[in-house]
């Protein structure tokens, strides 16, 4: 605990400077103050960015895979403290797939944007014509991110950037400003000065990243109105843009699958953090063959699935992040429940205990125009459809206007891959849903974004294409 003072008092404003408090979401105790920055910290951070980032590009890659992985070594020597942090800030319990994971996260990937090999690739190379394609660095990037897997979500965007030799200014959530502070104090042990910024700002800061001259891309992971206010603002200085917004993933649940070896994944395809993951299964179709049968193996095991304050080692299920989000959740299950869907676990919150506690839910025969279904609930309700038809299930799986992850569950493989191919999702899982994995590329479809992250591709992502011919 000696620990987490310590970096939460490095991070807190001095004294005289603004700050804002905050309050575990599953306790309303105070966690600690972050400070507010605002036009004039964006400002000095652009200068400062730009002054170090020369010299971080000349450094080259293998100074700065160096100082990547010396900085995933800080993480991890830091790992403890920054999960205690992140767990009373953001909710989400130490244990199980929640703190200590997502801060084990960073330090992975931050390890694979600095041993990710990308090499200039020669082209054309016929006797007369020599053309060579090099990744260049973009200058500065701002990364600008969400309160649901805020540590995690930073280092994907920051760690290409690094490695391809940009600086970056990071712009964390208001929900979660502290555990983003704490994590760049401690990845900036291994950098130069000048070339990893963080600013605790409300969205008129984010939203200056996105119209500054200086600032040559945007990483941005969030809301798809959000994004799209994004892509608005950031037209007139023509900014690169790589947009990871909003899903509300379909799985699909083929008549051959066998619901007891598949109940354990769809329940963490489905509340892995609570619910509150981008690309966790949020509309669950289930052929009528084995309907009932999904629906007493998922109740099973989710029944008993401890959900409680995140510092208690038994929990793994937290409360929702903030009231806002609470209420959008509890409002989707009162209409479900009001439209005639049948209950089957939870439903019935504890309005007087303190938390944005909302128990797991899971809602059955519902229909598939349903708000819970056609809208993201972003919390622990999982609705469960019946479908007779395949071609059916497909088209209510594609008919969303976002497609962020799929996925189907079957015993034969090739049918799976069948159906898989036919979702409009930018990653379709078979017998797992949302499982990420720093080798290989991670995007949207459709109003779920585009530009992809990860493995060479997400560097790719972060460099300027130069071609070189002659
Ligand atoms: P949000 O869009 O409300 O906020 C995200 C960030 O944008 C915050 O830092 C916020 O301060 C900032 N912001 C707000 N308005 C801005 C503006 N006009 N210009 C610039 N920045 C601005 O999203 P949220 O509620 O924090 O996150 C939840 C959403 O994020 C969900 O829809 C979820 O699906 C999505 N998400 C997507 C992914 C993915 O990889 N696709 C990952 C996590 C979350």
């Amino acid at each position: 605990m000696e620990q987490t003072v310590s970096l939460l008092d490095a991070i807190a404003p001095s004294p005289g400077e603004p700050g804002r408090e905050m309050l575990d979401p599953a306790t309303g105790e105070l966690v600690g103050v972050s400070p507010m920055h605002g036009i004039a910290e964006l400002e000095a951070a652009v200068a400062a960015a730009k002054a170090a980032q020369p010299g971080w590009a000349a450094a080259g890659h293998e100074a700065r895979s160096a100082a990547l992985l010396a900085a995933a070594d800080a993480v991890e020597a830091h790992a403890e403290e920054l999960a205690r942090i992140l767990s009373r800030e953001q909710g989400k319990p130490l244990n199980g797939p929640n703190a200590r994971f997502e801060v084990g996260a960073c330090a992975a990937w931050l390890r694979s944007a600095a041993t990710t090999p990308l090499e200039p690739e020669t082209l054309v190379d016929d006797g007369t014509t020599k053309a060579v394609l090099h990744y260049r660095p973009i200058g500065i990037v701002g990364a600008i991110g969400p309160w649901n897997w805020p540590m995690m979500i930073t280092v994907w965007q920051i760690a290409p950037a690094l490695r391809m030799g940009n600086a970056a200014i990071v712009k964390p959530s208001n929900y979660t400003p502290l555990s983003v502070l704490a994590l760049i104090r401690v990845v900036n042990q291994a950098l130069p000065e000048g070339v990893l910024h963080v600013l605790a700002g409300d969205r008129e800061v984010g939203a200056a990243i996105t119209t500054h001259p200086a600032i040559g891309k945007v990483m941005f992971t969030g809301s798809t109105p959000t994004g799209k206010a994004i892509i608005r603002s950031s037209a007139d200085t023509v900014k690169r843009l790589t947009l990871e917004l909003g899903g509300n993933d379909a799985g699909i649940v083929l008549p051959d699958a066998d619901p007891a070896a598949i109940a354990e994944g769809l329940f963490w395809g489905a509340f892995i953090n609570t619910g509150q993951t981008c690309a966790a299964l949020k509309r669950l179709y289930v052929h009528a063959d084995i309907y009932d049968q999904v629906c007493e193996a998922l109740t099973a095991y989710a029944a008993n699935v401890p959900m409680g304050v995140g510092l208690e080692e038994q929990n793994v299920l937290g409360p929702l992040q903030n009231k806002a989000q609470y209420q959008i959740v509890a409002d989707l299950v009162e209409a479900a429940k009001a439209s005639g869907a049948r209950i089957l676990l939870g439903g019935n919150p504890q309005e007087d205990q303190p938390g944005y506690f909302y128990p797991t839910t899971l809602v059955a025969d519902i229909d598939n125009e349903n708000p819970l279904v056609a809208e993201e609930q972003f919390g622990p309700a999982l609705p469960i459809v019946k479908y007779t038809d395949l071609d059916q299930a497909i088209q209510w799986a594609n008919a969303l206007e976002v497609g962020l992850g799929a996925s189907v569950w079957s015993t034969d493989p090739d049918k799976a891959r069948e159906v898989a191919a036919r979702l409009q999702a930018g990653t379709v899982w078979i017998n797992a849903h949302g499982v990420v994995d720093p080798r290989i590329p991670f995007g949207g479809a459709k109003q779920s974004g585009y530009g992809l992250e990860f493995g060479a591709e997400g560097l790719k992502h972060l460099a300027q294409p130069q071609i070189i011919n002659g």
